[in-house]
């Protein structure tokens, strides 16, 4: 058996601006910063979770200061910088460069930290023309730090350049923030999480198939990092990387279960229902997905209710749509209120599927009692 690579997110973490996933137009950006050799003193890269921020932010500081970037700025078709070969791109990517300081707020918010960055930043750089700091989750740190921040903000030293990273830009200070060039990566086009996961398993012959790579996509919402993690874990749960191990892996359901509950509720089987959630009690399924999932079928039941336009909903499947024909306006939006409501109630108790389950029922007897009473005004 051949040795297997672990750490997906690692081994494929961008080492230069081709290999960043996304983000065309940072990268446009950043190149165009580095060809005409004008750099702003505080940059801010801003974005939601596994987008590429920091990673881009390596590559940047790079390049900025490449042994190439002179040949790079007379001729860009020349060469490529970041090169990945002279001493300071070698010295980056073992992550020992002199000229390099990445710093987690999360982890130092306080204001000795940037006290330290304000006093070691008027040292000329060793290795390469800049001195860089990347601050990454920067909104974490403290109001002093801060405070102390915005003083060398105002008058950097002339071979500095900042890279800010965070997923809440305005959690930071409007003094700080009007100071940086700030830069929007934003979260990464479901299609292309999926071209590149499907890369990805290409090379590290991983055997999966598209609906289970388009569904890692999707459930990642936008994060690439998030993506691959999965496929880490779907590619070790099994042998091949389908939707179905990648749902036995998050612990959610596959939707044409919910729809046969639906339509289980639809047609008042108690039996069937109940068997249901015995079968779901021996697996190790996540009621809190089931809940949610739930409640967007519902929702998207109540649009398409609404609307009127079923061609708009082309991705809602049709045995979805068979059920929701067969329900009254009135008794899915009871539903989903209902159904809604239990999230508070959830976190209250480790008995989840239990309040699920009878919230269910109820819904049903009570839907019986209203046919009843319907019944008994008819014969009057
Ligand atoms: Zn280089």
């Amino acid at each position: 058996m051949g040795q297997v690579a672990l750490n997906l997110a690692r081994k494929w973490r961008s080492s230069n601006f081709k290999e960043i996933i996304g983000q065309d137009l940072v990268v446009r950006i950043l190149q165009n910063s580095l060809f005409k050799n004008q750099f702003f003193p505080v940059y801010l890269f801003s974005g939601q979770r596994g987008c590429g921020k920091t990673s881009t932010a390596r590559v940047f500081a790079s390049a900025i200061n490449c042994k190439k970037i002179s040949e790079f700025q007379k001729n860009p078709q020349s060469c490529q910088i970041p090169c990945l070969q002279c001493e300071s791109c070698v010295a980056m990517t073992a992550g020992r460069h002199p000229d390099f300081m990445e710093i987690d707020a999360a982890s130092y918010t306080g204001v000795d930290n940037i006290r330290n960055i304000i006093d070691t930043s008027s040292f000329l750089p060793l290795l390469g023309e800049r001195k860089i700091y990347l601050i990454d989750e920067v909104h974490m740190l403290s109001k002093a730090a801060f405070n102390a921040f915005l003083k060398i903000l105002e008058e950097p030293p002339k071979f500095v350049v900042f890279i800010l990273a965070t997923t809440e830009a305005q959690k930071l200070p409007e003094t700080v923030r009007s100071r940086c060039f700030q830069l929007f990566f934003n979260p990464v086009k479901l299609d292309t999480v999926a071209a590149h996961l499907e890369n990805m398993c290409q090379k590290e012959s991983i055997a999966c198939d598209a609906a289970g790579l388009e569904f890692i996509a999707q459930v990642s919402q936008g994060s690439l990092r998030d993506a691959i993690n999965l496929l880490e874990q779907a590619r070790f749960a099994d042998s091949k990387v389908t939707k179905s191990v990648v749902l036995s892996v998050l612990g959610y359901l596959d939707d044409r279960a919910l729809y046969q509950l639906l339509s289980f509720m639809i047609q008042k089987n108690h039996k069937d229902m109940l068997a249901f959630f015995h079968e779901l009690s021996k697996q190790t399924i996540s009621t809190e997905y089931v809940v949610k999932r739930f409640v967007e079928l519902l929702y998207d039941g109540i649009i398409l209710k609404y609307s009127g336009e079923p061609k708009y909903f082309l991705d809602i499947p049709t045995e979805l749509k068979d059920l929701i024909n067969q329900m009254p306006m009135a008794q899915l939006v009871t539903y989903f209120d209902q159904i809604c409501n239990l999230d508070m109630a959830m976190q209250k108790t480790s008995r989840k599927q239990l309040l699920f389950e009878s919230m269910l029922l109820r819904l049903i007897s009570r839907d019986e009692i209203g046919q009843l009473a319907l019944g008994e005004e008819k014969k009057k």
